[in-house]
């Protein structure tokens, strides 16, 4: 099948863990690579944000990624984009009449949403949607300091009763959607997979002291992500060590005003030769940091899906996640992991203490934890319900003049 995603800010090929660069950009390379991997041919449309990019690159991973012209040829917030989506939509329409045409498109994020209707239009090609973070939860948890153009809730809502068919990634989701008025029968709950290649239990281990237990956070660094209630925790977890991966390149943490606040806060709390911010480790070197934790913990306020539970627990690690969003169907309580409160520094505290008191509950958690990343989330079979979507949206292509 000929599949387009249309990921306008999260480009497959960028380097992770900055400010708008986490788990969109891989899941958007896993999709593609797994698409390609099963025999279908995949064109990812990304903003050219650098005049260094040619038009297309091939990806290692068999799959193409073009660069659309739509504003400037440099980075810009993602914030700040939704003036470039008509342009964005006209570049893929041209395209999809003159050069190669999609059977489907899928669109990542609900600005993508809006210029693959707008090509799909004019063109006749279906259109899939997954949001990957709806406007409505941010603006719940942001209030403020939400920096969502205005409108965003009621473009995602007319979304999602425009496109084809939308990819929902978890229950939480659903509930959120039906609630922004969108019918629970135009969705299809597709969860994001886990590269069990990349990820696995054996294999390179990051240093570590052999006598401090670990305790491994990752993600951009964010105040959602829920950082500061990891270190707010930690002075009631005796002598472990807290690991933050994710940010700006390891020489540039130092520098980032988040990194500085964490900083500040570990001094306050008296835990601060018990942190340590290392900054963005590149993807193939993930499983290495994952590997060397006892455990990881994925502490945010609200999670649209959270890749990094799913890549602990395919490392065989026990996770410590927040019981929101996607990490409530990902981790199982006191199955693989434990789920606590957002935002409850003393009940992420006593769970952490606890567990890393238990080392037969800590292994068998972690057993656990790997059976249930194989078993239910791989890309492959993420691609394989995906390509099912696709087959019965498929129409046949007509160009509209
Ligand atoms: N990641 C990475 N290097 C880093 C930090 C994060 O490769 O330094 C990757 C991480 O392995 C995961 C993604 O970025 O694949 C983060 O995805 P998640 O869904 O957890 O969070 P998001 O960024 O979407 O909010």
């Amino acid at each position: 099948m000929r599949v387009a995603m249309i990921s306008e800010h999260a480009s497959p090929l960028a380097v992770l863990g900055g400010e708008d660069a986490g788990g969109q950009n891989t899941h958007v390379a896993e999709l593609a690579a797994a698409l390609a991997a099963a025999g279908h041919e995949v064109r990812v449309y990304t903003r050219r944000d650098s005049v260094a990019l040619p038009v297309t690159v091939r990806a290692d991973d068999g799959y193409h990624v073009v660069h659309v012209p739509a504003g400037p040829a440099e980075p810009v917030g993602k914030d700040t984009l939704l003036p470039y989506m008509p342009a964005f939509g006209e570049w893929l329409a041209r395209q999809w009449r003159a050069e190669w045409t999609p059977e489907v498109a899928h669109a990542h994020f609900w600005m993508s949403g809006l210029a693959a209707l707008a090509a799909g239009r004019r063109t006749g090609v279906p259109v899939v949607l997954t949001y990957h973070a709806l406007g409505v939860v941010k603006k719940r948890h942001q209030g403020d300091q939400d920096t969502s153009p205005p409108g965003r809730i009621d473009y995602e809502r007319a979304l999602g009763v425009a496109v084809d068919r939308v990819i929902v990634q978890s229950r939480d989701e659903v509930r959120e959607l039906v609630a922004t008025g969108v019918p629970r029968s135009r969705m299809t709950v597709i969860p994001s997979g886990v590269n069990l290649r990349t990820f696995t239990p054996v294999g390179p281990v990051a240093a570590r002291d052999p006598d401090r237990p670990r305790v491994l956070t990752v993600g951009r660094l964010v105040e959602r992500k829920g950082f500061h209630e990891v270190i707010r925790a930690l002075p009631a977890v005796p002598d472990a060590e807290c690991v933050v991966v994710g940010g700006p390149p390891a020489g540039l943490v130092d520098d980032d005003p988040q990194a500085r606040r964490l900083r500040a806060l570990a001094a306050s709390c008296g835990v601060a030769d018990r942190v340590r911010l290392v900054g963005a480790v590149p993807r193939e070197e993930m499983g290495a940091w994952y590997r060397s934790a006892d455990v990881l913990v994925a502490a945010p306020w609200y999670e649209p899906f959270g890749l990094t539970p799913l890549e602990g627990m395919a490392c065989g690690v026990p996770v410590v996640g927040s019981a929101v969003g996607g990490i409530v169907d990902t981790v199982v309580d006191g199955l693989t992991g434990d789920l606590v409160p957002p935002r409850d520094p003393a009940a992420l505290g006593a769970t952490l203490r606890r567990l890393l008191a238990d080392r037969d509950r800590r292994f068998a958690y972690a057993m656990a934890a790997l059976e249930r990343a194989r078993n239910r989330y791989s890309w492959e079979r993420t691609a394989a319900q995906l390509v099912d979507v696709y087959a019965a949206v498929r129409r046949p292509t007509r160009v509209v003049a």
